[in-house]
């Protein structure tokens, strides 16, 4: 058993927040951090999220996750970590429901594309990035600011969930305290993300056929160990529910190794404030030993059954390539884009505006303006 509340003393306290950029003071029975929770749901790149791709395209099953649903799962589960752990649960869940939320449309394949293309003229696209410029300058909803006004620690949280920024830091983001971790709170994101991805891309491509249940407890340990509990008490289920029996259990390893092994982490340091772990040379949010193990070898099966298969291959070629089109035309015609406030550089204007497509609007502007593609870009 994990006792309840062991890192309290490492808890985001609310009132310390460094605040919003235009200061707020409207009564509320909601403190900041649950009404930065509120802001993101309530925002239209969030409902967006509803009709992107997760992993497995629409179409073949209606049981898929998209990045919608994926994002509830991340915030259920990060929630449960945060309450179990002691730490600021509205903080956690605001982070989480904003995780995916600059994710361009088609999966992966997406933000691969869009780097590739901006690559051309010296730049990247990263969705964390993204999501920053989403909520501070794309999301227009308030009369007295542009973007959705968060509190700095959900800013900083966006920007660094799953990557910190070295200590040498000077570009655009170094407000966002360069070379200091981020609280326990925003930690969390990345390795949650993680354990949902991985069971329920298993889940997604067990449904769509890829593989037998012999075969993933062949790859990993854990999966087998937990199979056979499943087959032994219900020898008569079939093999779905023996799946979905293997993976609720599945996630309870993994939850249980993040939480056991993050405490572990936060012991051994002996870091008692939030202060301590920002200064934390690194993350402490940490998996046990044994639920990285499980974890690697999750993602190395589906790697190896489901990425690569032929058919998400195919997909994933067909989507970049037109988002690659897309883009070259737009280059040539940019007054065919909606007209925005941005003074960026045209690439990035138009990048900015693929990224914020869902799948089904991208197909709709591609095949209005495809009829005027150029000979070279139609072959
Ligand atoms: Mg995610």
């Amino acid at each position: 058993m994990i006792r309840t509340g062991v890192l309290a003393q490492l808890r985001f306290p609310v009132e310390r927040s460094l605040g919003r950029r235009f200061p707020e003071s409207l009564p509320s029975f909601r403190n900041d951090f649950q009404r930065d929770r509120d802001r993101i749901v309530h925002s239209r790149a969030f409902r967006r999220l509803e009709a992107k791709t997760q992993v497995f395209p629409a179409g073949i099953s209606d049981h898929f996750r998209n990045r919608l649903t994926h994002t509830l799962e991340v915030a259920q589960l990060a929630r449960t970590a945060a309450r179990v752990l002691g730490v600021d649960e509205d903080f956690t869940e605001a982070l989480a429901l904003a995780h995916d939320i600059g994710h361009p449309p088609f999966a992966h394949s997406g933000e691969v594309a869009l780097n590739k293309i901006l690559a051309r003229f010296g730049e990247r696209f990263e969705h964390n990035l993204h999501s920053l410029r989403i909520v501070e300058s794309y999301e227009h909803r308030y009369a007295m600011y542009p973007g959705l006004n968060l509190s700095f620690e959900v800013r900083e949280g966006i920007v660094k969930h799953s990557r910190d920024l070295p200590a040498d830091y000077t570009g655009p983001l170094a407000e966002y305290l360069p070379g200091l971790r981020p609280p326990i709170e925003a930690q969390l994101i990345d390795l949650v993300d993680e354990i949902a991805y991985n069971t329920a891309d298993v889940d997604d491509a067990h449904e769509a056929g890829f593989f037998k249940l012999a075969e993933l407890a062949a790859a990993v340990p854990v999966a087998a160990e937990l199979l056979e509990e499943v087959e032994t008490n219900f020898p008569a289920a079939e093999e779905r529910i023996h799946l979905h029996e293997m993976q609720r259990r599945l996630i309870d390893h993994l939850m249980r190794g993040l939480m056991e092994g993050t405490i572990a982490a936060c012991q051994s340091a002996g870091v008692d404030s939030v202060d301590a772990v920002r200064a934390w040379p690194v993350r402490l949010v940490q998996f046990t030993a044994a639920a990285a193990e499980t974890s690697a070898a999750l993602k190395r099966f589906l790697h190896a059954r489901v990425y690569h298969t032929q058919i998400l291959v195919e997909e994933r070629d067909q989507s970049m390539q037109a988002i690659e089109r897309l883009f070259d035309f737009l280059l040539e015609n940019p007054d065919q884009m909606p007209e925005g406030h941005s003074s960026d550089a045209l690439p990035r204007r138009i990048s900015d505006y693929i990224a914020s497509m869902t799948d089904s609007y991208f197909r709709r502007v591609y095949s209005q303006m495809e009829p005027a593609f150029t000979p070279t870009l139609r072959s």
